[in-house]
């Protein structure tokens, strides 16, 4: 007779202990999701004789599953790196690079205009350590030279700068770096390893960073739904000093956030080239309105850093380079911040929101002032508003933030 009492003991275990195994030869277009904090060892030589440093298996889910591994071993291909740790956020991957390489009496160099929270870090969290920073002008590479001191150990690199955008040298930046034998972090979410290679900056392996931190929540989701960070490297030592601390921080991805992201992947180029065409053509149509002061994206002639954006991306042989889908606007001084307020609460299309790389355009109103230290001789007096721009037919984008500049005018009439 078929047990029916569920609490009987032997439906519990076999439950939990089934014997099934399904046939080994499944192939799919998307990798299985392997989940796990228990990985299970077939006896204890096997368990004692596992090192969880090594990828050739698996020990406990925080160092890793099928599944990551093959997300780590993607990336690396997307940025010609050779080694990946994952961490569960953008601002994650540059923490814990930050904790990773630097120790009390260490200084951080870190960008003026670089991502805002990565900042408020040294400011908050390294300080608390003894790690001190200092600020440099993104575009005066001898700004950042003369900031070298012996104490200085880690210089931080982003191109374009986060919401102002400007374009840095970064091969001049690397170069002084390298001469002065000081380890470089760039911050590579914008370019994603698709508008230029982060190691191989000038295309003939002569030069490039020794790591690249990618919020991989921006392009490689592309859904605005998954938070999570890589830290890529070409050095075994080097990366093997990341993934120690790594480890030591607790810091691990869930399989399917990882799933998620590897489902989305083999489309990022071309979303990348979507957001980048639409940007451009808003970017452009944006320059000839009068309410705009200035239009900050790096792909325009007048641009701060243009030339650099244009030697680095592509552009530089009649191409059209490559660009992101993310811009900002200096809206013009006559309106005040209630008018500009008034402008993105016109905006129907674009949602007010953080973070971009997914399919819904977003804009979000800044203050330059409080997020900017250095001077900022380059940006025309206004109200900063960014613009991350989604995959919707670029004429209703475009009609949206015209009637949405119609709105700015009345309430300024
Ligand atoms: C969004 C972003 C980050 C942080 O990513 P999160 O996953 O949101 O923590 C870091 N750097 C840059 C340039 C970003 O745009």
């Amino acid at each position: 007779m078929k047990n029916t009492d569920p609490n009987a003991p032997e439906l519990i275990t076999s439950l939990i202990h089934h014997p099934y195994q399904p046939p080994a030869d499944f192939a799919a277009p998307q990798p299985g999701v392997f989940k796990a904090s228990t990985v299970i060892f077939p006896d204890v030589a096997a368990m004692r004789g596992r090192e969880w440093k090594d990828k050739t298996g698996y020990t406990y889910g925080l160092h890793g599953t099928p599944t990551s591994f093959i997300l780590e071993e993607r990336l690396c291909a997307l940025e010609g790196g050779a080694q990946c740790v994952l961490v569960p956020s953008g601002l994650a991957a540059i923490s814990t690079v930050d904790l990773a390489l630097l120790r009390a009496g260490d200084e951080v160099l870190i960008p003026d205009n670089a991502y805002g929270p990565g900042k408020d870090f040294a400011v908050n969290e390294l300080s608390r350590y003894g790690i001190t920073h200092a600020f440099y002008d993104p575009l005066n590479p001898s700004d950042l030279a003369q900031r070298i001191n012996p104490a200085t150990k880690l210089v931080w690199l982003e191109a374009p700068g986060s919401v102002t955008m400007e374009f840095p040298d970064l091969c001049e930046q690397v170069r002084i770096c390298k001469e002065r034998g000081v380890l470089t972090a760039l911050d590579n979410t914008w370019g994603a390893g698709l508008a230029f290679q982060p190691f191989d900056l000038l295309g003939d392996g002569s030069l490039g960073v020794d790591v690249s931190a990618h919020a991989l929540t921006k392009y490689p989701s592309g859904g605005g739904d998954v938070l999570m960070g890589s830290i890529i490297t070409r050095s075994e030592p080097l990366h093997m000093k990341i993934k120690l601390s790594h480890m030591r921080l607790g810091m691990g991805v869930g399989m399917n956030d990882v799933e998620a992201i590897l489902r989305s992947l083999p489309s990022i180029a071309l979303r990348y080239r979507a957001h980048d065409l639409a940007a451009r053509k808003l970017a452009v149509w944006l320059q000839q309105q009068p309410a705009i002061a200035q239009v900050l994206h790096p792909a325009l002639q007048d641009a701060p850093g243009h030339a650099h954006w244009k030697a680095l991306c592509g552009a530089h042989n009649g191409g059209e380079g490559a660009a992101a889908g993310l811009f900002s606007v200096m809206i013009d001084a006559r309106f005040t911040q209630n008018h500009v307020d008034a402008f993105c609460d016109a905006l129907r299309l674009f949602k007010l929101g953080y973070s971009w790389g997914g399919p819904i355009s977003l804009v979000v109103p800044y203050h330059l002032r409080s997020m900017r230290g250095g001077s900022t001789p380059h940006l025309k007096p206004g109200t900063l508003v960014r613009f991350a721009i989604g995959l919707e037919a670029v004429e209703d984008l475009q009609r949206d933030l015209e009637q949405a500049l119609q709105a700015m005018e009345r309430a300024a009439a």
